[in-house]
């Protein structure tokens, strides 16, 4: 499972010659060898990464999935651990018993729920990013049983990088996450991404880097985790079209007029998903799917015109994708985040797990509507961001961010949030390649001119 990983530019090549690059665990690697002989190369310590010339890789893929790595204990390391996609990350390993292990957990600042997961499942190290919450174990690498503690998100790049770490999820919430899935790119290892906004502001990098790297990204948001699994069925030179749905959020069918008053308790109330506020308000005000169509483009590698939006008030079709012949491969489920974190965590294995299932019977309506981009104008601007790149994408999030911050506040309308978005986007300076730096420096710009907007 974890260990079944070949880079794209491998599967593109076909049978043999073809190179395979893979993740296997260490007490396989004498199998591997024994099995490849001097065709294999290993180039990592603790989790081992194999180049293999000369080997059918499909072969290679089903000797290395089915015969040596299905019962293997995966170590995850999860960033973010006490939030809504963290709780449920914990839940899927919890109940997949024993065939993932966790190796590391860091928190923000939930301290007693960072307590009650490191005594249940023992990592080898936990965080606690807030230095301001006061954790008598959390100094710099104090060790507590066979726990080490500590304090800051400082010390991440370097936790991320321990081998016994495969697999990272990533699931802190806010461009906050991005120097975390930086790090987890930049160490070649299984990255879960749930975290959005880092492929939002640095999509284009973190790509770039994953295919230097060798580092396996997988999604975890729903929507993206559908396209991963549609993608299956096709060549990528074969899409025409990847559609994104959208449930329409809380104020579906809603008037500009009408959303006009919307307080943040009403925002709040999602009709489908259970999720943190953050993503609740973008979820109301469709920026949610602004955000998603720029993620989809860079995971995916997709052109404007190769984006689409439906509208799916019941939740049971996660996204689409439309292929060259006409065909129209789409992934149902009930709407339970476990389902794609831990597609993430076992690609490329489906097995039995805590997921809800799909009821057949009863009679269930699917509904697919053309999104309203009038009432929902933040839509247009994730298809706008997407076609420019740049710096769009951490203008646009940090500007969001902020918004919905001062929402939550009651400092903003819940109309102004969109609003202060589209002006920050269209003053600010336009820079088509920025590097990692010059995307903080424009982040920072982008809070600072949003904290000061008005309407
Ligand atoms: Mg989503």
């Amino acid at each position: 499972m974890m260990c079944g990983k070949t880079c794209l530019d491998s599967m593109a090549g076909s049978g043999r010659g073809a190179r395979v690059t893979c993740w296997i665990l260490p007490e396989i690697r004498a199998l591997a060898i024994e099995q490849w002989g001097q065709r294999i190369r290993v180039s990592h310590e603790g989790w081992l990464r194999l180049h293999c010339w000369g080997v059918s890789w499909s072969k290679f893929l089903v000797w290395n999935q089915e015969e040596h790595c299905l019962n293997s204990a995966c170590g995850v390391a999860l960033l973010g651990s006490t939030g809504s996609i963290g709780t449920n990350c914990l839940d899927v390993i919890r109940q997949l018993g024993g065939r993932l292990r966790v190796t590391g957990l860091a928190a923000w600042q939930s301290r007693e729920r960072l307590l009650a997961q490191v005594s249940e499942f023992q990592p080898g190290w936990a965080v606690l990013g807030n230095r301001q919450v006061v954790l008598p174990e959390a100094g710099l690498g104090v060790q507590s049983g066979s726990v080490s503690w500590y304090a800051g998100f400082e010390v991440l790049d370097e936790l991320i990088r321990r081998p016994e770490t495969g697999t990272v999820v990533c699931a802190m919430v806010g461009a906050a996450g991005l120097p975390a899935a930086w790090a987890a790119v930049d160490s070649g290892k299984r990255v879960a991404l749930a975290n959005k906004e880092s492929l939002v502001v640095a999509g284009s990098l973190l790509m770039q880097r994953a295919g230097e790297t060798g580092a396996l990204v997988i999604p975890v948001d729903s929507e993206h985790s559908a396209i991963f699994q549609c993608l299956q069925s096709g060549r990528r030179s074969e899409v025409r079209r990847v559609v994104l749905t959208a449930s329409g959020g809380p104020f579906r069918g809603w008037s500009r007029e009408q959303m006009r008053a919307v307080t943040p308790e009403m925002a709040l109330r999602h009709p489908t998903w259970s999720m943190g506020p953050k993503i609740t308000i973008d979820s109301a005000t469709m920026m949610n799917k602004a955000l998603e169509i720029i993620e989809a483009r860079w995971l995916f590698g997709l052109t404007r015109e190769q984006l689409a939006v439906c509208v799916h008030p019941q939740s049971l079709v996660h996204s689409l994708v439309e292929y060259e012949d006409g065909s129209v491969i789409a992934q149902i489920s009930p709407p339970d985040m476990r389902l794609p974190i831990q597609y993430a965590l076992t690609y490329p294995d489906r097995i039995s797990g805590p997921t809800k299932r799909t009821d057949w019977s009863t009679a269930q309506t699917l509904q697919l509507l053309p999104p309203d981009f009038e009432a929902f104008p933040a839509l247009r601007l994730g298809f706008e961001v997407a076609e420019k790149g740049g710096t769009c994408g951490a203008v646009l999030n940090a500007a969001n961010e902020v918004a919905v911050e001062r929402f939550l506040q009651g400092k903003l309308d819940f109309l102004s949030i969109t609003q202060l978005v589209e002006d920050i986007l269209f003053s600010h300076n336009y820079d088509p390649g920025p590097t990692l730096p010059q995307l903080a420096a424009v982040d920072s710009w982008a809070r600072e001119e949003a904290r000061r907007w008005k309407s």
